[in-house]
């Protein structure tokens, strides 16, 4: 007998919420598209460390994909993420409707602005809008203490915390490491996508942060990390998106090595977009 329970409407969502809260539990939240893998369970995992209740949602949200991205066939498995989830184990999964998470009238958006432009922004209009909007919305629903996200999606994490700062939510962010395959490649629900020889040729991106973390200590500026990496990505079955060095703080180019920067990738293997990122420091 499992003991998580499902929820599907807001409405339960948030009762549910208030009545841990004034029994004085502490909520810990793990937003998830679902399509588990250890990655999500890492935060879930700590979340449970952290709080006498954890709630996971699983919502492929619409408004953060593009019209020609990836959203009517993203990879979807609820009664397996269920199975994943009671092994952590997880209170509530919070699996809501589209159309009761957007009712039709909704005209409300929540948008991070500077830090949003680059990276994956430019790539992806629109994307950073429909994360924050429908986190805002999660965050007002689930009612959690404290939020953990993944430093793999590292800008999404960054807007985050922005909007939790600019908006006045009383919510701690709790930022997590990346986990990995045991190849090193980056664990993501799209690794799915992914054929045995692309799995291999992907291998690149995470090779390539490999390589720079080798590295890092000779090197004195932005654009050396640059042409490490490229050294190990430019090859056959991946393609580039952006390959850039930035302030870890505000994503904005780096121009010295002095402060922390992340170096984060983007390309293509196949059809399959997939990210990676590392955080270098002196
Ligand atoms: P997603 O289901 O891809 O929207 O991811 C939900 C959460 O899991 C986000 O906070 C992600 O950053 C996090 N996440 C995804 N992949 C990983 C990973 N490999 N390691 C750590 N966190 C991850």
């Amino acid at each position: 007998m499992s003991d998580l329970k499902v929820i599907r409407h807001p409405r339960e969502m948030m009762d549910f919420s208030d009545a841990a809260r004034a029994r004085g539990e502490r909520i810990g939240f793990v937003p998830t598209m679902g399509y588990l893998h250890d990655g999500h369970l890492s935060l879930m995992r700590e979340a449970r460390w952290r709080a006498e209740v954890v709630v996971a949602s699983i919502f492929v949200n619409p408004t953060q994909f593009g019209p020609n991205e990836d959203l009517s066939r993203y990879p979807r498995d609820f009664a397996r993420d269920c199975a994943m989830m009671e092994t952590v184990p997880v209170d509530v999964v919070f699996a809501p409707e589209a159309a009761d998470m957007y009712p039709s009238r909704s005209q409300t958006w929540v948008e991070v602005t500077e830090l949003t432009r680059g990276l994956c922004g430019k790539g992806r209009p629109g994307h950073f809008r429909g994360v924050t909007t429908v986190v805002a919305k999660l965050f007002n629903i689930v009612k959690p203490h404290l939020a953990f996200f993944g430093e793999k999606d590292f800008q999404q994490l960054r807007a985050i915390q922005r909007m939790v700062a600019d908006l006045n939510f009383d919510i701690e962010i709790v930022p997590m490491p990346i986990v990995r395959e045991c190849d090193n490649l980056a664990m993501s629900s799209r690794n799915k996508y992914l054929t045995p020889e692309q799995h291999r040729d992907a291998l690149a991106v995470s090779g390539a942060i490999a390589e720079v973390r080798k590295h890092f200590r000779e090197m004195r500026a932005p654009d050396e990390i640059v042409r490490t990496a490229m050294k190990i990505l430019a090859c056959p079955g991946v393609a580039v998106e952006y390959i850039e060095v930035v302030d870890a703080e505000t994503l904005e180019p780096a121009t010295s090595l002095d402060a922390p920067v992340l170096m984060a990738i983007a390309a293509r293997v196949g059809n399959t977009r997939l990210i990676d990122n590392v955080v270098l420091s002196r």
